[in-house]
């Protein structure tokens, strides 16, 4: 029994060596690959892949598993060989329902269809990437039939994503969400002007804003012993192991916050990885909880971070980079009005793979969802539909551990506040240890052992809801634009 057990880890090992070799090729390919490598780097993606699954889902690590879940049964449900052994179980199910070949076609897929959305992107022509989002659409569609649903087909998406969590519950979520922000929305457009941001807009240095990211990342907790910082046009976050975690970040001359906040952003998932067990290392527990998780620690890193320009020469700065603005583009999205960006996505990903709304139709569709929400017309599908990287990689279910991130960072901080009272000084003296340790601790250092529910559940005593979030915005909001009449 003991041996099923290590041999179980010894070929979790071999996948995660192999898993952790393609997140190094597609490290290079974001960062410094020439554009000719791309048909060698989609076949190389599409073979580790492909070799991984195998490995993964063959019958003899499914009687390993059956062999191991013996041993452990005594085992407390927290420790780590009951935990490797339980998630190793769910990651198996989910996995022998997909078929090799689909695995390997969506590798391919992904990287094949990248450079088109880019010239797609470059030139504001939907049409150039639409072939390849039907194709996203169709493989994610294979997706959700091979690993079954009883409702929806977002339902089986999600439970890759986000374990536990159902469309239903989602659904529930924003639309709380939704209730909240639109009137908070229409309150800061009366009073725009009481917040003003051109401070940020008055041409910096790039590379000094570069390296003066990388040393605020670094006072922050972010390990460069084990750490390094890169150029990239979608900023990202990347493991390969507790001792090589990166992190990747881009600069504009004339907005300030898109190379700092960048930076703190993904040191927040960097540091995250940074913090894992090395005692859950080269085990599918090795990662993060889900993507929702990841993203609460990133927005908590940045929430924190702002908190003390709220000093009395640095008040105009932090009110700059917080004015709240509809804006065309996610990433660039304050935090009021991100929400509304991901929820637009996940409508639209639903109606796709349920065939309510047809490729072709997609940004027409976009353009109504966004008036309706943001009262803008969005002036093209650069600025629309064909602004985010996602579905070019064939990743849909993905946008809401965005949304997600943020209702969880603010569950995470209403517990953090009430158990270190002082956080805001220590914060002012640039001491940020006694914070980390507590993500460390409570966070980090789990890894994949429990489900987004679980976690948060563990942690806060509490499970997920919007309402600390929406509390917070709406302190924070009222406070900057002077709306003591926002309501419920
Ligand atoms: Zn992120």
């Amino acid at each position: 029994m003991a041996d099923a057990m290590k041999r179980l880890k010894a070929i979790l090992a071999e996948v995660t060596d192999i898993q952790r070799a393609g997140a190094v090729l597609d490290w290079d390919q974001e960062t410094y690959m020439p554009p000719g490598g791309i048909q060698n780097r989609a076949d190389q993606a599409s073979t580790l892949s492909e070799v991984a699954h195998r490995r993964f889902t063959s019958d003899e690590v499914g009687l390993l598993i059956e062999e191991a879940e013996t041993a452990v049964s005594n085992e407390p449900f927290d420790s780590d060989d009951a935990s490797i052994v339980r998630v190793t179980r769910r990651d198996y199910e989910l996995d022998r329902k997909l078929p090799p070949e689909l695995v390997a076609e969506i590798a391919h897929a992904g990287s094949a269809a990248r450079p088109h959305w880019q010239r797609a992107r470059k030139e504001a022509k939907f049409e150039i990437f639409a072939p390849y989002l039907q194709r996203a659409v169709e493989l994610n569609q294979r997706v959700a039939e091979a690993l079954g649903y009883e409702k929806r087909p977002y339902d089986a998406l999600l439970n890759r994503t986000e374990p536990g969590l159902t469309t239903d519950q989602l659904e529930a979520i924003f639309e709380e969400l939704r209730t909240a922000i639109v009137p908070l929305v229409a309150g800061i457009a009366r009073h725009a002007d009481t917040v003003d941001d051109s401070v940020l807009h008055r041409g910096f240095d790039p590379d000094k804003q570069v390296k003066y990211a990388l040393e605020t990342v670094v006072k922050l907790g972010y390990d460069l012993e084990r750490g390094r910082q890169d150029i990239s046009t979608h900023p990202f976050s990347i493991a390969f192991g507790p001792g090589d975690v990166r992190i990747t970040t881009r600069v504009n001359r004339d907005f300030f916050n898109e190379c700092l906040f960048g930076s703190i952003h993904e040191a927040g998932h960097g540091m995250y990885f940074q913090g894992i067990g090395r005692n859950i290392d080269r085990t599918p527990l090795w990662d993060g909880a889900s993507p929702g998780v990841h993203e609460s620690q990133s927005r908590l890193l940045r929430e924190t971070f702002s908190e003390p320009l709220r000093g009395v020469e640095a008040e105009a700065f932090y009110r700059a980079v917080n004015k709240s603005y509809p804006s065309f583009i996610r990433v660039e999205a304050d935090e009021v009005t991100y929400n509304l960006h991901v929820l637009l996505r996940f409508e639209l990903e639903n109606d796709m793979l349920e065939g309510k709304l047809k490729v072709n139709d997609v940004p027409e569709a976009w353009n109504e969802l966004f008036k309706s929400y943001f009262g803008l017309d969005v002036p093209n599908d650069r600025e629309g539909a064909l602004q985010d990287i996602h579905w070019s990689f064939i990743g849909f279910a993905e946008f809401p551990g965005y949304t997600l991130g943020n209702i969880i960072s603010a569950q995470f901080m209403e517990k953090i506040r009430a158990e270190m009272p002082d956080l805001d000084s220590q914060i002012g003296r640039g001491e940020f240890g006694p914070l980390l340790r507590w993500l460390q601790e409570n966070v980090y250092q789990h890894g994949r052992k429990f489900t987004p529910n679980e976690l948060v559940e563990r942690v806060t005593g509490h499970p997920i809801s919007p309402k600390p979030w929406i509390a917070y915005v709406r302190k924070k909001f009222g406070a900057l634009y002077g709306l003591e009449s926002v309501k419920a």
